[in-house]
């Protein structure tokens, strides 16, 4: 028995492989920027899209990017959403209802795209059995506040 411990204790010693049920540091993950080339910008259907995380403060662009929160944006429109802008670099971009305020536009877009991602997180906590109220309650707990 003492023997067999040790044995296996020299096994893990050696072993290339991380022990089983030992904890393995969480990777955080990157939000994507690596299939860049691919990606399409949600209004103009550029590609070359930068990935944009849909909300930000107090741990939640992680949750932006695990949850997967994001919108994919060319550049001046994600510089926009950054509250930079370009004025001329979007208005060659002829997103209709951008001008002539883009900021408020952006924001306006900004709403509707939270509010539809809390729309489907709530749909599949309730598809998983819970009721709506403790889905709402939720989404509250992990985003701040209800954007519906
Ligand atoms: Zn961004």
């Amino acid at each position: 028995m003492e023997e067999n411990k040790e044995a296996i204790r020299e096994f893990y010693a050696t072993c290339a492989f991380p022990k089983e049920g030992k904890k393995k540091k969480k990777k955080k993950k990157q939000n994507g920027w690596k299939g860049k080339a691919h990606r399409r910008c949600r209004y103009t259907g550029r590609t070359c899209a930068e990935r944009h995380e849909l909300f930000y403060g107090s741990g939640k662009h992680q949750i932006s990017i695990d949850l997967g929160f994001q919108v994919d944006l060319c550049p001046p429109i994600h510089r926009l959403f950054h509250g930079i802008v370009g004025k001329a670099d979007l208005e060659a971009l002829n997103v209709p209802g951008m001008f002539p305020d883009p900021k408020k536009w952006a924001a306006k877009e900004v709403e509707e795209l939270r509010q539809g991602c809390q729309e489907s997180w709530e749909a599949k906590q309730t598809e998983l059995g819970i009721t709506p109220e403790e889905a709402r309650a939720r989404w509250i707990e992990l985003i701040g506040r209800s954007y519906l």
